[in-house]
C-alpha cells in the first residue's frame, strides 16, 4: 500500500488480484478534485435551474470545460432520471461516445454498461440499470424507428452539435418533432385524464380502460433537449428551436503561439514528422498533438516516427507515438488519454475527432498540415467521393486552441500566412454535400413521406434529394410514387448500413451467396485491410498472392477473412492472448492490418445477427465465383465502370473519367468492372473493384441501363 501512494495513477489494482483500498481511494479524490477544477463545475446549480425553466437549452462552451463529462452526472444528480427514465447523449463519433462513456464511468465510480453505459452501431454496452447513455447520433436515429416518442429518455443531449454531421441535422429535426408531440400528447392526455376519472367516478365498469389509459400517460413526459456546441455561434440552433435560450459557459484558455511556413508544402505527412522531431529536440517538456486525415495516414505516421527515431542520439528523451481514429479498438482508444511514461515525449497522431469530440490533457504543441477528409457529394453526376479538403478557419482555430488548455502553447500550421485567409470561415454542414439516400430511407421509414417538406435546420438542394429518392428508386427501396411500402425497402430500412450495401445482402441472397456477400460487406466496413506501404508495393503484392483472386477484390477479401477463420480454428486450444498474438503476427506477416481485420470479424458477427433475424438465407456459392461476380453486379450495377481506349475508366452512371486504386488485386485491366469507393486525390482512384461482364449488367439491371440506354 505505501509503495502504491506513491504512483496512485499507475497501480490500484494489486497483482494478486485483491483491490489496493489505499489506491482506489487517492484516485477517487484526484477524480473528484478534478471534476471540480473544471469550468462548468461552478455553474451546475445555474445549468440545472435553466434545464428546469426550458425544454430546450443550449449550451455553448469551449472544448475541454467539461460539457460532455460533467452535464449527465448534474442532471443526472438533480434527479431528471427519475422512473427509469435514460438522460441520453449523442455524439458523432463512435470513439467519442465511447471512450466519454469510460470516464464518466469512472468518475461515478461504478462499471461500464451500469449507471453509465453508451451504444453505438454494433455495439452495446447498457444494462436495464444504465441511467447515463452515450450514443451516436446515427444510433438514435435507428431507436426511433422502434420508440418514435424515445419515450425512454426524459432528457437528450446532442452534443457538438457544431459538427453539423448529416445524422446531427436530421437528428435534430426528428428532436422536435418528438418533443412537440410529447408535449402535445401529454396536454391532450391530462385534458382527457381529467374527463376520464369524471366519467370513471360516474361508472365503475371504465376502470380497466382507465388503467391503461394510465400506464400509457405516465410513459410520457415531456423531452427535454439541450444542444451543445463548441462554436461560439449558437444563433442558427436558437433561431431554428423558435427561439431557444443559449447560454455561454466560459472556458479557459492561454494564449497559444501560432507558427507558419514560409512556403507551401508539398508532401504535409513528411513535414509532419520533421516537426514533429524539431519540437521534440527543441522545446520544452509537453505532448504533441499532430492532425491527419485518417488511420491509413495515421499509421505511417505511427511507422515512420519510430523509424526517424532510432536515428537520434542515444541520450535524448524519448518519444512515444499514440494513435487515434474512429476504427481504433477501445482498449486501443483510451491509451490516448494515459500520461507518458516516465522519460517519455508522447505525441498523439490523430484524425479530427482530437479538435473537439475529445480533450486529452498534457498537450502542449500542435502540428496542425490543415487537412481533413471530407465526403462530397455532386448531385448532378450522382458521385460521391471522400476527398481530403484544406480546413476551415473555425476549425484551425480549434486545433491551435488544444495547445492552450493547462498552459500557453504553440501550434505549428504547416502552411504560409496567407493561406489561413483564403480558408473558409466554417465547414458547409455535411448535408449539403453528402449522398442523401441513407437519411431519405431513414426518414421515409420513420413516417416522413415529404422529405422536401422536413423540416431540415439547414435544407438540403433540391437536386440532392431527386437524384438520391431516384436512386432509391433503382435500387427498389421505393415504389414508383416514392413511398417506403414494398418489402425490399422495409428490409433495407432495417439494416444499419449504407442503403447499397443492405441491397446487396438482400439480392445475395436471392444469388444462393450470401455468406461471401456478408463477408465483403463486413470487410469494406472497415476502412483499409491491407497496409500500401509506399516502399514495399512488391513484398505486399507478394505476401497478398496467396489471398488475391483473379476476380478482383471482392473475392480476396473473402479469402483473407476466410484464411484469417482458418488460422483462428485451428489455434482455438491455445490462449486468448497466445491466439491474439499469433493473429497479429500472421497479420503483420501478411501485411494485413490486424485491427482492421478485428473489427470487420466484429461487423460480420454483427450483420450475420441482422440477417438471420430477417430470415434471409445465408448460403455460400461455393466454387461458383461466376454466380458471386454476378450477384456483384447485380448490387453494385450503380457504380460500374468501362474501359476506355487509353486504359483508363468511364464511371457508367455518371461519365466520370476513374483509375484503379494502385492497392487493387486487379492488374489486367479488365473490360468492366465494379467498385465500391471512389476516393479522390491527385487523380479520381475506385477502390474494391471486380471484373464483371458488361452483358450483366443490362440483363441484371434493367431498371437503370435500359432507362439509361
Ligand atoms: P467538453 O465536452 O466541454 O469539451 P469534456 O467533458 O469532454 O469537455 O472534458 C472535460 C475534462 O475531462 C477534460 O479536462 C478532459 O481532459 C477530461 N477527460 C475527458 N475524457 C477523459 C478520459 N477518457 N480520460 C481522461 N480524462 C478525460
Ligand atoms: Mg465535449
Amino acid at each position: 500500500p505505501n509503495n502504491s501512494m506513491k504512483s496512485p495513477n499507475r497501480q490500484f489494482s494489486a497483482g494478486n488480484g485483491i483491490v489496493n483500498v489505499d489506491a482506489l481511494a487517492t484516485k477517487r479524490k484526484a477524480l473528484a478534485q478534478h471534476r471540480k477544477s473544471l469550468p462548468i463545475a461552478s455553474v451546475e446549480n445555474r445549468l440545472i435551474e435553466e434545464v428546469r425553466k426550458h425544454d430546450t437549452l443550449i449550451i455553448v462552451g469551449e472544448t475541454g470545460s467539461g460539457k460532455t463529462t460533467q452535464l449527465p452526472q448534474f442532471l443526472f444528480n438533480a434527479g431528471f432520471s427519475g422512473d427509469g427514465k435514460v438522460i441520453g447523449v449523442t455524439q458523432p463519433r463512435r470513439v467519442a461516445a465511447m471512450t466519454v462513456a469510460k470516464r464518466v464511468a469512472e468518475e461515478c465510480g461504478g462499471n461500464l454498461g451500469q449507471k453509465v453505459g453508451y451504444s453505438i452501431r454494433f455495439e452495446d454496452v447498457t444494462s436495464s440499470s444504465t441511467r447515463i447513455k452515450y450514443m451516436t447520433d446515427g444510433l438514435l436515429l435507428r431507436e426511433a424507428l422502434l420508440d418514435p416518442y424515445l419515450s425512454r429518455y426524459s432528457v437528450i443531449i446532442v452534443d457538438e452539435a457544431h459538427e453539423r454531421t448529416v445524422q446531427t441535422d436530421v437528428l435534430l429535426g426528428l428532436l422536435k418533432n418528438v418533443q412537440d408531440a410529447r408535449s402535445k400528447s401529454l396536454n391532450n392526455l391530462q385534458n382527457t385524464k381529467n374527463q376520464k376519472t369524471n366519467d370513471d367516478m360516474q361508472s365503475k365498469e371504465n376502470g380497466a380502460q382507465g388503467f391503461r389509459f394510465l400506464k400509457q400517460y405516465q410513459g410520457r413526459t415531456p423531452l427535454k433537449l439541450i444542444i451543445m456546441s463548441a462554436s461560439l455561434d449558437a444563433k442558427i440552433f436558437s433561431e431554428y428551436f423558435g427561439g431557444a435560450r443559449a447560454v455561454h459557459i466560459q472556458g479557459r484558455q492561454f494564449p497559444v503561439d501560432i507558427f507558419y511556413t514560409h512556403h507551401s508544402i508539398q508532401d504535409y505527412l513528411d513535414a509532419s514528422l520533421t516537426t514533429i522531431l524539431q519540437i521534440h529536440l527543441e522545446e520544452g517538456p509537453g505532448d504533441i498533438l499532430v492532425f491527419l486525415t485518417g488511420q491509413e495516414e495515421i499509421e505511417s505516421a505511427e511507422r515512420l516516427v519510430k523509424e526517424r527515431l532510432k536515428q537520434l542520439p542515444e541520450n535524448s528523451q524519448k518519444l512515444v507515438a499514440v494513435p487515434i481514429y474512429s476504427s481504433l479498438s477501445s482498449e486501443h482508444q483510451m491509451r490516448v488519454f494515459a500520461p507518458a511514461p516516465p522519460g517519455f515525449r508522447k505525441v498523439i497522431l490523430a484524425t479530427n475527432i482530437a479538435e473537439t469530440s475529445l480533450t486529452i490533457s498534457g498537450i502542449k504543441y500542435v502540428v496542425d498540415p490543415g487537412f481533413v477528409k471530407a465526403r462530397y457529394y455532386d448531385p448532378n453526376k450522382g458521385l460521391e467521393s471522400l476527398v481530403v479538403v484544406p480546413v476551415s478557419k473555425a476549425q484551425a482555430l480549434q486545433r491551435s486552441g488544444r495547445a492552450g488548455r493547462e498552459g500557453p502553447g504553440k501550434c505549428f500550421r504547416l502552411y504560409p500566412e496567407d493561406q489561413f485567409g483564403k480558408l473558409e470561415d466554417s465547414t458547409k454542414p455535411e448535408i449539403k454535400r453528402c449522398n442523401l439516400s441513407n437519411v431519405i430511407l431513414q426518414l421515409k421509414a420513420l413516417g416522413v413521406d415529404d422529405i422536401t417538406g422536413f423540416d431540415f435546420i439547414e435544407k438540403p438542394s433540391r437536386s440532392a434529394i431527386v437524384k438520391s429518392l431516384e436512386q432509391l428508386f433503382v435500387l427498389g427501396a421505393l415504389t414508383d410514387d416514392c413511398k417506403l411500402s414494398n418489402p425490399v425497402g422495409i428490409q433495407m430500412a432495417r439494416l444499419p448500413l449504407d442503403p447499397i450495401y443492405s441491397k446487396a445482402l438482400i439480392v445475395a441472397s436471392e444469388f444462393n451467396c450470401l455468406e461471401e456477400m456478408l463477408i465483403s460487406v463486413a470487410m469494406l466496413s472497415v476502412e483499409s485491410i491491407f497496409f500500401n506501404p509506399r516502399d514495399k508495393i512488391e513484398e505486399v503484392r507478394t505476401a497478398q498472392k496467396s489471398f488475391a483472386s483473379p476476380e478482383g477484390d471482392h473475392l480476396t477479401l473473402v479469402n483473407v477473412y476466410r484464411a484469417s477463420n482458418e488460422f483462428l480454428e485451428k489455434r482455438s486450444g491455445l490462449s486468448k492472448e497466445k491466439r491474439e498474438k499469433a493473429f497479429r503476427k500472421w497479420c503483420k506477416d501478411n501485411f494485413i492490418h490486424s485491427r482492421s481485420l478485428t473489427n470487420a470479424r466484429d461487423i460480420h458477427r454483427q450483420i450475420r445477427g441482422h440477417v438471420e433475424q430477417m430470415g434471409l438465407r445465408i448460403t455460400s456459392c461455393g466454387d461458383d465465383v461466376l454466380q458471386f461476380c454476378r450477384c456483384l453486379a447485380a448490387s453494385f450495377f450503380l457504380n460500374a465502370a468501362l474501359k476506355q481506349p487509353d486504359g483508363t475508366y468511364r464511371a457508367l452512371a455518371n461519365g466520370e473519367v476513374v483509375s484503379i486504386h494502385p492497392s487493387s488485386v486487379l492488374r489486367n485491366r479488365p473490360e468492366c468492372l465494379i467498385y465500391n469507393e471512389l476516393v479522390e486525390t491527385s487523380r479520381k482512384f475506385i477502390r474494391n473493384t471486380t471484373r464483371i461482364d458488361f452483358l450483366w449488367l443490362t440483363e441484371l439491371a434493367p431498371q437503370f441501363y435500359a432507362m439509361q440506354n
